[in-house]
């Protein structure tokens, strides 16, 4: 392992590194979570020096010979409560920021994930000081004894109803948090795309992991006539992603748990799937699945979906398109593929969401440069890269002046009658 390209001697990096380049661990995994832990990892050790030091801002005319700086400092102590469905990227990615940032930190991964939740509680603490970031595991009760206790920060990334509790506990200290949240994360579809790319594009995002994704497009909204393309195309790609049978692709996830897979299943009642709709409790298989025409009002397209389930919402335009999406809460994503440019600054000037995509699902999670979070009920705070390090420090503002030249502020003291005078 040591010789493996690319480790430098950061215990940290070393872990994700090592992990990265097991053969024990899933194409998907490596990908969608551990890639992107070790490039956090190496642009933090890179880009620390320039963070963390003091950034000079402009000065008045009364404070023209004075240092004004921000200076960024440590919070304290950070308490990271990571969620199951990218056990690895919801924990490290934090502590990544934290670390970076100066703070200690208290890793709690989701018991839903409970391997690799144990899995990290034994290894961390052979790569990190196990009493400045120790790993703390649990349920429901151990999280909320956690969120008792007082701390600098709380970091949560889960279901904005958990959200709610937690923000309500950090309250009682007055600690401030970030929220990673979820939400329905819509897809529109112009009519003037090529839409065998769009499908395919549509097709991974939607169905890599299961469907278990925050970030994954919860629903698509299209004309009727680009739903049957649509639905002809996917169709095609689930073929080519997953062969004929998706159950015995080593590439197609399973849910993670019964209640989940029987939440999802209860989504579907009352629907004739286009394509799929096949389930096997007895592996907590979920066949990709698409339904269309579904009504507005429906369960589904109430609730965030969290599995391989696409609903098609028929839509007239562009306008109605962004009328349906501003009638509910500000989603996490928004995903636009349109290859009109007017058509694409509609979208981006007439509504909001945490991040928005154009021609593509995802991939905007990738950047370091920009910050992920959401906006309303998808969250509160951002983190990669820079944001990271910027969301769990305190920028503190400096003035440093000297004690010369004091006949410059006499016009600040009373009596007031001098400064008339002076005036
Ligand atoms: P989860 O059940 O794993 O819960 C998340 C964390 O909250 C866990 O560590 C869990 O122990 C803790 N928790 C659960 N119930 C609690 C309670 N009553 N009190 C205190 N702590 C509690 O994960 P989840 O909430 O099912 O995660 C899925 C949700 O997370 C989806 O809505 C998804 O969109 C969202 N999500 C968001 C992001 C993001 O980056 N914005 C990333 C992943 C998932």
């Amino acid at each position: 392992i040591e010789k493996l390209p690319g480790l430098g001697r950061t215990p940290l990096l070393f872990f994700i590194s090592m992990l990265a380049h097991s053969s024990m661990i899933q194409y998907d995994t490596s990908l969608l979570e551990l890639t992107g832990l070790e490039n956090e990892i190496k642009l933090a050790i890179d880009k620390l020096s320039v963070w963390a030091a003091p950034r000079a801002v402009e000065r008045s005319i009364l404070t023209l010979s004075d240092q004004v700086y921000v200076r960024p400092q440590p919070l304290g102590v950070v308490l990271i409560i990571g969620a199951w469905n990218y056990p690895w990227a919801l924990t490290l990615g934090p502590l990544v920021g934290a670390i970076a940032a100066g703070n200690a930190a208290v890793v709690k991964p989701s018991e839903l994930s409970e391997c690799s939740s144990l899995l990290l509680r034994a290894l961390l603490p052979r790569y990190l000081d196990k009493d400045l970031y120790p790993v703390v595991t649990g349920g429901v009760s151990e999280t909320q004894e956690l969120l008792r206790q007082r701390w600098d920060h709380v970091f949560y990334t889960g279901s904005s109803s958990v959200g709610r509790l937690v923000m309500e506990a950090a309250a009682a200290h007055l600690t401030p948090v970030t929220l990673e949240l979820g939400g329905k994360s819509p897809c529109y579809i112009h009519s003037d795309c090529n839409i065998r790319v769009v499908a395919r594009r549509i097709t991974w995002g939607k169905f890599v992991n299961c469907g278990q994704t925050c970030i994954a497009p919860d629903y698509v909204l299209c004309e009727p006539s680009v739903q049957n393309q649509l639905i002809d195309c996917i169709r095609l790609t689930l073929l080519e992603f997953y062969g004929a049978d998706p159950k015995s692709s080593p590439d197609y996830g399973r849910i993670i748990n019964q209640r989940h897979f029987n939440r999802i299943l209860s989504l579907m009642e009352g629907y004739v799937p286009v394509i799929g709709g096949q389930s096997d409790a007895s592996q907590r298989y979920i066949a990709p699945t698409v339904l269309r025409d579904v009504p507005p009002q429906s369960r589904l397209m109430q609730e965030e979906i969290f599995g391989p389930v696409l609903p098609l919402v028929a839509v007239s335009d562009i306008d109605d398109a962004i009328r349906f999406i501003n009638e509910r809460e500000k989603p996490l994503a928004l995903y636009v593929f349109c290859t009109d440019q007017k058509g694409i600054e509609k979208m981006l000037e007439e509504t909001t969401s945490g991040g928005v995509l154009v021609n593509d699902v995802l991939m905007h999670y990738t950047l370091s440069s920009l910050p992920f979070g959401g906006v309303g009920h998808s969250g509160m705070g951002s983190y990669h890269g820079k944001h990271s390090f910027e969301q769990l420090s305190h920028m503190r503002s400096c003035l440093v002046r000297s004690l010369a030249m004091e006949s410059v502020n006499l016009s600040r003291y009373p009596p007031q009658d001098r400064r008339r005078g002076r005036i």
